[in-house]
């Protein structure tokens, strides 16, 4: 299954997606958690990217789309893959349609996330990620570790990333508004999108997604019902 989550900064799309590519035994690929780790690691491309990523602007298609061609060739994908952040644009949307067309494959299904605006910075400003493993993600009111500022799973240290603060997110809102949201459009066009509320404990939402995709919801212990 080829799966999308799209939404706006702070709809929980990364909490979210690493629980559905579980669920659903499918690689959780997020282009912002690849060009974070470009970035830790001080590759050429990861100094590109976050020019870019730090005020809070989407990085160049050519860059973007390279690193998801590349990632899509290795061989966990060849099952399925749920893709966190891309497409955030039309054209990235039409060069994803292509290359899944190249492997006579398609996009099967997408979740738009929605979530009013002025619930998204107070979401935003507590998220804490693990330096160890971006998708190990805490809040310091609706999610907090048990130790202050230390990762359940693993004990790294936790941060805010640079690009919660207030005003790049008030940039990055600008932009999906601008950019990302004719994406939905472009799929609704095809009768693919699901339109699912992000508001709520984690748990409801990733219920809703569950039902959405036409499987049974999960209990908090995590079996399916
Ligand atoms: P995210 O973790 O999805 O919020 O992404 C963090 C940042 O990485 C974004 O604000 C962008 O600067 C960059 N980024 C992630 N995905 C894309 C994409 N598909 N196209 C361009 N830039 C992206």
């Amino acid at each position: 299954m080829c799966l999308l989550l799209i939404g706006p900064p702070g709809a929980g799309k990364g909490t979210q997606a690493v629980r559905l590519a579980a669920h659903l035994s499918i690689p959780h690929i997020s282009t912002g958690d690849l060009f974070r780790e470009h970035i830790d690691q001080g590759t050429e491309l990861g100094q590109n990217a976050h020019t870019h990523t730090r005020a809070g602007l989407l990085v160049p298609d050519e860059v973007t789309i390279g690193v998801i061609k590349e990632r899509l060739t290795r061989p966990d994908t060849e099952r399925g893959f749920l893709l966190d952040g891309f497409p955030r644009n039309l054209a990235q949307a039409h060069a994803l349609d292509d290359i899944l067309a190249y492997s006579e494959s398609r996009v099967d299904a997408v979740l738009d996330l929605e979530i009013p605006e002025d619930q998204v910075v107070r979401r935003i400003a507590g998220r804490r990620l693990c330096r160890r493993n971006h998708e190990h993600i805490f809040h310091v009111d609706y999610s907090p570790p048990e130790v202050d500022e230390t990762c359940d799973v693993c004990g790294g240290e936790l941060y805010q990333r640079e690009d919660d603060r207030e005003r790049t997110v008030r940039k990055r809102l600008e932009v999906y508004r601008t950019e990302t949201a004719p994406v939905v459009g472009h799929y609704q066009a095809q009768g693919l999108v699901t339109t699912i509320s992000a508001c709520g404990q984690v748990q409801d939402v990733l219920n809703r997604s569950l039902v959405a995709l036409g499987y049974g919801q999960v209990d908090v212990a995590g079996t399916s019902g």
